[in-house]
């Protein structure tokens, strides 16, 4: 089986150098803040190009701690889209504000510009781009747009680890950039672990201030603050895989242009190309059938998964926002249709082309002229019913098999 992502696999490549950086810490008898995690620090601002980052302990504080440096609490509201890990709007939650979401564009699937200022209202303070998948949302237009209503702009770059536009990286577009570290992420401490990072002192003194209960010099606590530091020992392991993600990011690279060049004559939706701002964390691809697409391929030998199956604001927990479905019909759309392949920097090319033939096999499968009667053309591009779908399910797979096994592998693993 190709798993979505294969982490035991970037163990191996780079072992010695994570087991002799765990140990130094180990031996050290320093597991709390110190010299690892200002180390670490220091050369994830200068990989991103920036001032400043603060190491936190995962994607959801950095997020969760940028709006609270920046000020954003009750009776502020913050836009952002529905269609993200559920992070970014419990962060808003978290901090007494009230997520306004925002459909995405359809082609970049990242926060639409042209619908953000009809949700700014005299409460607005922030605007939150996810850089969904790896790919740079519009920071120009967001900008401009922050800009002219005097809002910040945080960005969830949770995914988008070195996307670049311009010389100017994932994180260093906005006023803050959040980043997890999520073992699955571009770049994975072995557990959990989170950066802000920003070009502004005031605002990365505040973070480093609210991870740390608070704290200016110790026990004089100057904020309500958190315990919300970034483990020593994963900022050791952090400060050895950064050192190889630039070659990482080239290998996804290359795996996306595989798929690609692989399935451009076939008959499901590919990602628009992108350049160098896309980091490809995810490849998506896109089938009305997504579902029966899934267990198509997983008897074939691919493991797929979804990202995200349900936006926000159709899940139960996020209810009270207040929206419907239909609002959002881009993103929603999105959530039907996605399907994620595998891609992972140690994906060989020998397995990029078993995945391209097994999708193209099931393209092909979905055409034959066993069902020639029932499909006037590609099901990929029309509207593929409840028949349409039977027509992926192999032998192999009961009715009704669990997709919902791979959306929770893809959390788990992404
Ligand atoms: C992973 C992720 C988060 C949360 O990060 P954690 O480290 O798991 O807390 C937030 N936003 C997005 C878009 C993510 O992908």
């Amino acid at each position: 089986m190709i798993p979505l992502l294969d982490l035991k696999a970037q163990y191996a490549t780079i072992a010695a150098e994570l087991e002799n950086a765990a140990l130094a810490v180990l031996r050290s008898g320093g597991y709390v803040l110190g010299s690892p995690v200002a180390d670490f620090e220091r050369n994830f601002a200068a990989y991103c190009g920036v001032a400043e980052a603060v190491g936190v302990s995962s994607g959801t504080a950095a997020l969760h701690l940028a709006l609270e440096a920046a000020g954003v609490g009750a009776g502020h509201e913050v836009i952002t889209t529905p269609l993200t890990f559920v992070a970014t709007v419990a962060a808003i939650a978290y901090c007494g504000a009230r997520p306004v979401l925002v459909d995405v564009d359809a082609e970049s699937l990242t926060l639409d510009p042209a619908r953000i200022e009809a949700a700014i209202t005299p409460r607005t303070r922030a605007i939150m781009p996810i850089h969904l998948h790896g790919r740079l949302a519009d920071m120009e237009a967001i900008g401009a747009i922050a800009r002219r209503h005097g809002l910040l702009v945080i960005e969830d770059a949770a995914q988008a680890h070195g996307a670049e536009r311009d010389g100017r990286r994932a994180g260093a577009f906005g006023d803050i950039g959040c980043f997890s570290f999520y073992p699955g992420k571009n770049l994975g401490a072995c557990g959990e672990g989170g950066a802000i990072v920003t070009k502004r002192a005031d605002l990365a003194e505040a973070v480093r201030c609210l991870r740390d209960w608070g704290q200016a010099g110790k026990y004089n606590h100057i904020r309500k603050g958190y315990n919300f530091r970034l483990d020593a020992i994963q900022a050791a392991l952090l400060d050895v895989k950064l050192r190889h993600l630039s070659h990482w990011t080239e290998e996804r690279r290359r795996i996306a242009d595989a798929y690609h060049r692989g399935l451009a004559s076939s008959d499901v939706g590919l990602p628009a190309q992108a350049g160098r701002d896309h980091v490809h964390h995810v490849f998506a691809i896109r089938a009305p059938a997504r579902d029966a697409l899934a267990a198509a391929l997983r008897p074939d030998g691919v493991a797929t998964g979804i990202h995200y199956p349900r936006p926000v604001h159709l899940q139960p927990a996020y209810a009270d926002l207040g929206y419907r479905e239909g609002d959002f019909p881009v993103a929603e759309a999105a959530a039907r249709e996605t399907l994620s392949l595998p891609i992972y920097p140690e994906l060989t090319p020998d397995q990029v082309d078993h995945v391209i033939a097994a999708v193209r096999r099931a393209c092909a499968a979905s055409r034959s002229p066993a069902r020639a009667d029932r499909s006037r053309s590609s099901q990929w591009r029309e509207d593929a019913g409840p028949a349409d779908s039977l027509a992926f399910r192999s032998p192999h797979i009961p009715d009704g098999a669990p997709i919902i096994d791979e959306v929770c592998d893809a959390r788990r693993s992404a």
